[in-house]
């Protein structure tokens, strides 16, 4: 049986033909988390999802945008309890982003705060710059009992890394990441129970075009060379992680695991 695959980040709903690029992640099987960058564009998203078995649609406030649209963080939280999944959020204090950092970090608080107070959400979290601040708004609003954190594309220190796993933060690890020596080194050393797999396409890319889910593979076949697996042990190994975080947040769409 071929392994199933995991892309726990992507931008389905910015690709040129989002309803085809979601019809075949769905016809693949691959379980695909697509994210949303501003509360207003979560509805189509949803519509998108609404009858697919492998995907689904994250609610999110991309800290890129927060400086422009950080009012809509009452539309966020309007739709909140239309699913398990919150993303991309987070915070960025990479050059283009500094000047909004703080607006970024009421908003991303204030995020976890709700996300803390209904309980049972997986978010999906955008660090760049900012792990250690990232880390400490996580530790004060989230605790592991009342939400699930996945570290997107983390590029923070070893350190930060290991803070991240002892707040219970699991990483979904892209090729991208993994094409320097820095990543593959942090990579390297996570624990094996906390690893997942996404592309965050269309934002890299393959060949020169935008990745797609399928394109999960590359990063699949990079982590099991670090990892000394098989790619087919690793991609069962990446089921199994994302099965636990599923689980533990009770999502009761149990056809992500029938297969
Ligand atoms: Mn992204």
């Amino acid at each position: 049986m071929v392994a199933r695959l995991i892309d726990f980040h992507c931008h389905l709903d910015l690709y040129p033909d989002p309803v085809t690029a979601i019809a075949e992640a769905d016809a693949a099987g691959i379980y695909t988390l697509t994210v949303t960058t501003t509360p207003r564009a979560w509805p189509r998203n949803l519509t998108l999802t609404k009858n697919t078995r492998y995907v689904r649609a994250a609610l999110g406030l991309h800290p890129q945008l927060v400086a422009e649209h950080s009012h809509e963080i009452s539309l966020w939280e309007e739709h909140l309890n239309e699913t398990r999944y919150v993303g991309e959020v987070g915070l960025d204090a990479g050059p283009g982003y500094y000047r909004s950092l703080d607006l970024q970090k009421q908003i991303f608080e204030h995020i976890l705060k709700q996300c803390a107070k209904v309980g049972g959400k997986v978010l999906t979290v955008h660090s760049v710059r900012a792990a250690n601040t990232v880390l400490d708004l996580v530790e004060a609003q989230l605790p592991p009992s009342q939400g699930k954190v996945v570290l997107h594309w983390f590029t923070g220190s070893k350190s930060d890394a290991r803070r991240a796993v002892e707040l219970g933060c699991y990483f979904s690890v892209n090729a991208a990441m993994l094409s320097t020596e820095k990543g593959r080194a942090l990579v390297a050393e996570l624990p094996a129970d906390r690893l997942l797999t996404e592309t965050d396409g269309p934002f890299t890319h393959v060949n020169s075009r935008p990745s797609r889910p399928s394109d999960v593979t590359i990063a699949i076949e990079q982590l099991a060379t670090l990892r000394l697996m098989s790619p087919n042990a690793l991609a069962d190994l990446v089921i199994a992680n994302l099965r636990t975080l599923v689980e533990a947040v009770g999502d009761p769409l149990k056809t992500w695991f029938t297969g």
